[in-house]
């Protein structure tokens, strides 16, 4: 292993690690989204100070091949000439208006022509505010408590979701962070992914209660892993006999996996989906919707309450609107061909290298599992018995080369349609010392603890 690949891997930024200490004395643990604090990766977060295309350019003037793309929204890369057009265009009309404009309309439209399901759609700022929002309605529709979501699975940092305990049987969600109280805890059933016998029972038991199922249509927040064959129609089939809404999270898969979504690879009727990401092209906008008789219960043309300052911001719906219109065949074309080429490298650098492993796929979004016996991930579970310490020497090791993967193996790797041929050379080069430096880690004994909610962006 060369010196690139040893700890302490804070050498060679020095100017972030810099900005990191500024950062911890003004904001709690540097950081203004946990994950970006490298916690699970050790080292130093990189300060990042501009993007183009497939890279990203840190504080040290360090250039890397970006495969985070900022979570997801950057599908054309960064600063793409379209969305960086629109957006000055719109901020010299004017940065908020407090009032309707013919934007907002425009990227509803391009939603709904994009999601067959959805004929109404409310515009906020955040993925957490759209799921918080579409949980309130589902209750309010309804007149029921409950919730039952999936181990494993993210929905943001809404209080009722940030419950994942509880694997293998149905267990009443117990709070994972201080500060959600028991109260609101204890109406969300956790249950684990893919197992449709659990959600059979449950509902059996208290299916009067269940007010939504809510999961990732494809499930990116532990690791990627998608649902199994017919998993998302037996959840409609089920909500559906209890009268229960269900709710697909597309905020990750939304726009990117397919023109519409996971709904385009599998295409189960959810009576609402939430979207984030993609839509607002790198500034903060995101959504849900639905049908027409459900979102007509929100205010004003009902009375479940929802209302934001900046929902549907002329600038932010800008960038979503560019980017979308921008997002054609081609772009989702290229991303698959990109994601097919890293994913066939890194299995085989990771093969040569002797590493067991599993790469799992949702479309163009993918990640690699450091798993004992490279089986199947199908849920929070299997994804937790992973060799975490690999991926760190894994991560480490490309970043070293001019790679920025996510800094964490509970992560999906994102790709854009930026990514040319050069980019993708690039992290082709780095694959095989990376691999050999997840070699040199002594198997782990026991599996890492870490939370997927914690792990998320
Ligand atoms: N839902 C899913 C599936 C997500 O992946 C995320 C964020 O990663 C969210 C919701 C929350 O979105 P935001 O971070 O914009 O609040």
């Amino acid at each position: 292993m060369t010196s690139l690949d040893s700890p302490p891997y804070a050498y060679e930024a020095p100017t972030s690690a810099d900005l990191y200490a500024r950062g911890r004395r003004v904001t709690p643990g540097g950081v203004n989204s946990p994950v970006r604090a490298f916690q699970a990766v050790g080292g130093t977060p990189r300060f990042m100070v501009s993007g183009s295309g497939p890279y990203l350019t840190d504080a040290d003037g360090r250039r890397y091949v970006d495969l985070v793309a900022s979570w997801g929204p950057l599908i054309l890369g960064h600063a793409h000439p379209a969305v960086v057009e629109a957006v000055t265009a719109a901020a010299r009309r004017g940065l908020t208006f407090g009032a309707p404009t013919e934007g907002e309309l425009e990227l509803a439209e391009e939603i709904i022509d994009r999601m067959p399901p959805v004929q109404r759609v409310r515009l906020v700022n955040s993925g957490t505010e759209a799921v918080l929002s579409a949980v309130r309605l589902a209750r309010g529709v309804t007149g029921r408590p409950l919730l039952v979501k999936f181990a494993g699975c993210y929905h943001g940092h809404v209080d009722a979701l940030l419950a994942s305990a509880g694997s293998g049987v149905a267990t009443l969600g117990l709070p994972d962070t201080p500060g959600v109280t028991t109260g609101a805890a204890a109406d969300t059933v956790v249950l684990p992914y893919n197992d449709v016998a659990a959600v059979e029972a449950v509902f059996a038991e208290r299916g009067a209660q269940i007010a939504a199922v809510i999961s990732e249509a494809a499930v990116g927040n532990m690791g990627v892993v998608p649902p199994l064959d017919g998993f998302n129609a037996e959840l409609r089939r089920i909500t559906a006999q209890h009268g229960a809404l269900l709710v697909l999270d597309e905020v990750m898969t939304g726009f990117r996996v397919s023109r519409s979504g996971w709904y385009g690879v599998d295409p189960v009727d959810a009576d609402l989906f939430t979207f984030g990401k993609v839509m607002g092209g790198g500034l903060p906008a995101a959504a849900f919707g639905g049908r027409a008789d459900l979102m007509d219960h929100l205010a004003p043309a009902g009375p479940v309450y929802q209302a934001g300052t900046l929902s549907g911001n002329p600038v932010a719906v800008a960038a979503g609107l560019a980017t979308l219109r921008a997002c054609t065949d081609e772009v989702y074309a290229r991303c698959d061909q990109v994601a097919g080429i890293l994913r066939g490298a890194a299995s085989a650098a990771l093969f040569s290298a002797g590493v067991p492993h599993r790469v799992q796929q949702a479309g163009s979004m993918f990640s690699v599992f450091f798993v004992p016996d490279g089986r199947q991930v199908r849920d929070y579970d299997d994804a937790r018995s992973q060799d975490a310490a690999r991926y760190t020497a894994f991560f480490h090791a490309m970043l070293a080369r001019g790679v920025y993967l996510p800094p964490s193996a509970f992560e999906s790797w994102f790709v854009s349609a930026a990514l040319d041929d050069a980019a993708v050379e690039r992290v082709l080069d780095a694959l095989p010392a990376a691999a050999r430096a997840a070699a040199a880690v002594e198997p782990a004994a026991a599996p890492p603890a870490e939370d997927p909610a914690e792990a998320s962006t």
